[in-house]
């Protein structure tokens, strides 16, 4: 059983950019937030080695060291950041009622308010070649990575709307963008494939995956084999985007929130809010759409002042 170790008014899940976001502002407006980094701490942006789109950094940050300023800023008003990963919830229905939160199947912490910034984790193809070189060519994110590859050669790897997003958005900065797609059609809207093809520098290659990726330091090519000849040949590339999809981290919140068919969490309208009062969703882990360190960040904070909002009107409610 877990031992219950104290009452909290607002605890932060995640250690994002959504996360810290929330942290600052709720540590600001005198909730005294608890933040559990997860297994993560920092975060996707941990991963990447040059974040260039963040406003504020003229000359761009390393991924890792945005965080840990991050952390600095949450920190410095108040906010305690603990290592531990949310194992287990336990949220209330009722309006001004108490959730429950287990940090590594151990302790229980009670909240009166919960920020939920769990984020979501890019899919990989799991090659080694492909692991062995992430951050070296090989990226997840064809906006944020993509300008490093302007007038080069790249390869994508999808067949849904985002690959076939991602792979336009490429072509209109490298030369040239090798699309693979592992079936004989692809998965996207009619209207994207339309966009697809009709890019001049994209060459589609259906039937088509990654064998290997080649390069000992950087990305210097691939190796693709035609799954339905089982022939193989080899490309030069200096660039690799995987587009094969997100997986939110939401399994420990199934059957108490809302959920959309993949797992995002559903909030409401223009708000963070999710289906129970005082519980609320920010960054990555409600957004398929834009996914970006800057958005999740922006809605860190309306969760933030979502939750202070929920805690003024029912302590009213309480002195009325
Ligand atoms: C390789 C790469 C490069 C990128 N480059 C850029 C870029 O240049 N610019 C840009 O704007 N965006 C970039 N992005 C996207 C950006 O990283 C994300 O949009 C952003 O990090 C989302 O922030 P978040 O706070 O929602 O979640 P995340 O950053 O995903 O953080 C989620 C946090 O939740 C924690 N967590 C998960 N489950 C639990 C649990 N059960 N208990 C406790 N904690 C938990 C994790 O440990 C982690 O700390 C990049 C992404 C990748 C993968």
């Amino acid at each position: 059983m877990a031992d219950t170790l104290e009452r909290i008014k607002c605890l932060i899940i995640g250690s994002g950019p959504a996360g810290y976001t929330a942290a600052i502002y709720a540590a600001r407006a005198d909730m005294h937030p608890v933040l559990y980094t997860g297994m993560e701490p920092g975060g996707q942006l941990t991963t990447t080695t040059e974040v260039d789109n963040f406003p504020g950094y003229p000359d761009g940050i390393d991924g890792p060291q945005m965080m840990v300023d991050l952390q600095k800023q949450a920190e410095r008003f108040g906010t305690q950041v603990r290592i531990g990963m949310v194992t287990s919830v336990d949220l209330s229905k009722e309006i001004g009622g108490i959730h429950k939160a287990t940090i590594d199947n151990a302790t229980e912490v009670e909240a009166e308010t919960v920020i939920i910034s769990t984020g979501a984790t890019a899919k990989y193809l799991g090659l080694p070649s492909e692991q062995k070189l992430r951050g070296g060519g090989v990226s997840a994110c064809a906006v944020c990575d993509g300008f490093f590859y302007r007038g080069q050669e790249v390869a994508i790897v999808g067949g849904g709307d985002t690959a076939a997003e991602e792979a336009t958005y490429l072509a209109n900065i490298c030369s040239k963008v090798t699309m693979l797609v592992r079936g004989d059609e692809m998965r996207a809207s009619k209207a994207m494939q339309h966009r697809v093809t009709n890019c001049e520098n994209i060459e589609l290659r259906y039937n088509s995956e990654v064998d290997e990726v080649l390069g000992e330091q950087v990305v210097e090519g691939l190796r693709i084999k035609n799954n339905k000849t089982g022939e193989s040949d080899e490309i030069a590339i200096t660039g690799l985007f995987i587009a094969i999809g997100h997986k939110p981290n939401t399994e420990i919140f199934k059957d108490q929130l809302e959920m959309d068919s993949t797992g995002y969490l559903i909030t409401e309208g223009k708000s963070t809010k999710t289906n129970l009062p005082g519980v609320f969703a920010c960054g990555d882990v409600q957004d398929k759409e834009y996914r970006q360190a800057v958005t999740a960040a922006g809605t860190g904070c309306m969760a933030a002042l979502d939750a202070e909002r929920y805690l003024a009107t029912i302590e009213k409610e309480v002195t009325a």
